[in-house]
C-alpha cells in the first residue's frame, strides 16, 4: 500500500532504473499523465499492468479514487510523459492528497531535464533557481524575467519550440548581455545539442539555422553579475575578504571596514560567489 512516484526517460528509452522497471512491473496499476504516450515505454519493458489517466484536468477527482485503492491495500505507480512527475508536470496535487491521507509516497529518482542540462553546462556556480516555463503572454513573461534579474543563481527555464525565439529575445533584452546562455536541446535524443554563448548572441544563434529552433529546450542563464552599486573600494575589500574567509565573516568585516550595511554587502557577496569571483 503505497504510491510510487517513478521518473521515466526524457528521450533515450534506456534511461530508466532497474528499480523503476521492477516497480512498474509489480504494482497493481500505473497512473499515467497520458496512457497512450506511455504505452511504448511500458511495452518496451514488457510491463503489462493496467493503466489509468491522471492529468492536470482530472487530478483532483482521480486522486481520491487512487487513495481509496491505496487504502484497500493496492500499490500504485505514477508516471508522467517524460522525466520526473511533479516537475513542470502533474503529480504534486496527488502526492499532497496521498500524504494528507496518511499514506506512504515513495519516490524513485531518475531523469529530469533541468538537472541533465545543468550537469553538462559547465557553469561553475553554487546555486540554481528552477523557474520552469515562463508565462506565455509577453507582458507577464517580461515582468517575471525582470523580477529574476538580480537573483544570485543560475536561472533554469523550460521552453517549447513555438516560443523559444520570443523567450530568448526577452531574456537577451532584459538581462545583462554578458551573462552566459546555455541552450540544451533534445537532451538524450539523436539531435542532442548543448551550446554556450553570451546571452546577447542567443537570438542570432536561433535565427542562424532552423534546426536550432527544433525540439525540446532547457535554457540556462548564468547568475546575475555582482551588484556594482557599491563604491569600488567596498567591492575591493569584500572581494579580498571573500577570497580568504567564509562568507558571513567576510561580510561582517567588510561592513565594519567600509561602514556599509551588512545586508547590502551580504547580497553582493552572494552575487560574487555565484559568479565565482
Ligand atoms: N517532468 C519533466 C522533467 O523532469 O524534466 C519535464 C516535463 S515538461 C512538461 C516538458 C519540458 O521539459 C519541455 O518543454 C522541455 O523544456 C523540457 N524537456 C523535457 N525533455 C527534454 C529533452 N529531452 N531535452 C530538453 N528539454 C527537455
Amino acid at each position: 500500500m503505497a504510491l510510487y512516484v517513478v521518473a521515466t526517460p526524457l528521450g533515450n528509452i534506456a534511461d530508466i532504473s532497474q528499480r523503476a522497471i521492477d516497480t512498474l512491473r509489480s504494482v497493481d496499476a500505473i497512473a499515467c499523465e497520458d496512457t497512450r504516450h506511455s504505452r511504448r515505454l511500458l511495452a518496451h519493458y514488457d510491463i503489462h499492468v493496467p493503466t489509468f489517466a491522471l492529468h492536470e484536468h482530472n487530478e483532483a477527482a482521480t486522486a481520491q479514487k487512487l487513495i481509496e485503492r491505496l487504502r484497500s491495500g493496492q500499490r500504485i505507480a505514477m508516471i508522467s510523459d517524460a522525466g520526473t512527475p511533479a516537475i513542470s508536470d502533474p503529480g504534486a496535487r496527488t502526492v499532497a492528497a496521498v500524504r494528507a491521507a496518511g499514506l506512504p509516497v515513495i519516490p524513485l529518482p531518475g531523469p529530469n531535464a533541468a538537472i541533465t542540462a545543468l550537469s553538462a553546462a559547465g557553469l561553475d556556480q553554487p546555486h540554481f533557481l528552477f523557474v520552469g516555463f515562463l508565462p506565455a503572454k509577453a507582458g507577464a513573461r517580461q515582468q517575471q524575467i525582470g523580477a529574476l534579474k538580480t537573483t544570485p543563481a543560475t536561472l533554469v527555464f523550460y521552453e517549447a519550440p513555438h516560443r523559444i525565439e520570443e523567450t530568448v529575445a526577452d531574456l537577451a533584452a532584459l538581462l545583462e548581455p554578458q551573462r552566459t546562455l546555455v541552450v540544451a536541446r533534445e537532451l538524450t535524443k539523436l539531435f542532442e545539442q548543448i551550446v554556450s554563448m553570451p546571452l546577447a548572441d542567443g537570438p542570432a544563434w536561433l535565427a542562424a539555422d532552423s534546426n536550432h529552433r527544433r525540439g525540446e529546450f532547457v535554457l540556462l542563464v548564468s547568475a546575475a553579475p555582482a551588484s556594482t552599486d557599491l563604491p569600488a573600494e567596498a567591492l575591493r575589500i569584500l572581494r579580498l575578504l571573500l577570497a580568504e574567509l567564509p562568507l558571513k565573516q567576510a561580510v561582517k568585516l567588510a561592513a565594519e571596514i567600509s561602514g556599509i550595511a551588512k545586508n547590502t554587502l551580504y547580497q553582493t557577496a552572494l552575487g560574487m560567489k555565484a559568479q565565482g569571483l
